[in-house]
């Protein structure tokens, strides 16, 4: 699997429709300072799900959107497209290219759309479980990252190494399950209790 293309239109400092194409052996992105070289790796981030601003070097989550300049007016909405190729299926998906995008409107409309269908942030998440490509994962090692993982709390650390281990997809099942079964414990409960009131 590796990243093959990126599509923005309206993110940060890219205002026209933008289509950046990677192929196997890209390494690197070069630019002078200002140009945009961060604000796509926050385009990577923003797409894969992240939620906070701060991470993406704003304040509020509006703050992805082109605002503007000297010379053009701000837009209202910001979009990223993200174009994986899966042809050694290593995304649990039947598709050799999997596209996923997210939307944003000032007006605080917001979609995800996984290969043109309109799905939950979760599904995006799922997807992306043990790929190292998550929101949170690792393959996204921003400034300062380094020195973060070094002083990290244990737990945080050990979130890594399980990420590289693959079981976060069957930890948060199993949270999910645990979840469903105190549901179920509880209204057996509530059950019981109506029962002996009838008795
Ligand atoms: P450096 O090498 O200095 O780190 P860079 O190439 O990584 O620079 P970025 O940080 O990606 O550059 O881009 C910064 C530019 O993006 C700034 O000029 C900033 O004004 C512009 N920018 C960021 N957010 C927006 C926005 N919402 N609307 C318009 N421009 C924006």
């Amino acid at each position: 699997m590796y990243l093959k293309r990126l599509e923005l239109y309206g993110f940060k400092s890219f205002a026209d429709r933008t289509r950046l194409e990677f192929g196997p052996g890209i390494t690197a992105i070069v630019g002078p300072n200002g140009s945009g070289k961060s604000n796509l790796v926050d385009a990577v981030r923003w797409v894969l799900g992240e939620q906070s601003a701060r991470q993406l070097r704003g304040s509020k989550m509006e703050d992805v959107i082109f605002a503007g300049t000297a010379t053009r007016k701000g837009v209202g909405l910001a979009e990223v497209v993200l174009v994986l190729d899966n042809e050694d299926g290593q995304l649990p998906i039947d598709y050799s290219e999997v596209t996923v995008a997210r939307r944003v409107d000032r007006a605080g409309g917001s979609d995800y759309l996984l290969n043109g269908q309109r799905v939950r942030l979760r599904d995006v998440q799922e997807l992306l479980y043990d790929t190292a490509i998550g929101r949170e994962a690792y393959s996204v090692v921003g400034q300062g990252k380094i020195d973060e993982i070094l002083s990290a709390r244990d737990e945080d650390r050990r979130g890594l190494l399980e990420e590289a281990a693959g079981i976060v997809r069957f930890k948060v099942r199993k949270k999910e399950a645990l979840r469903r079964l105190e549901d179920a414990e509880r209204r057996l409960e509530r059950l019981g209790d109506i029962l002996r009131e009838l008795e």
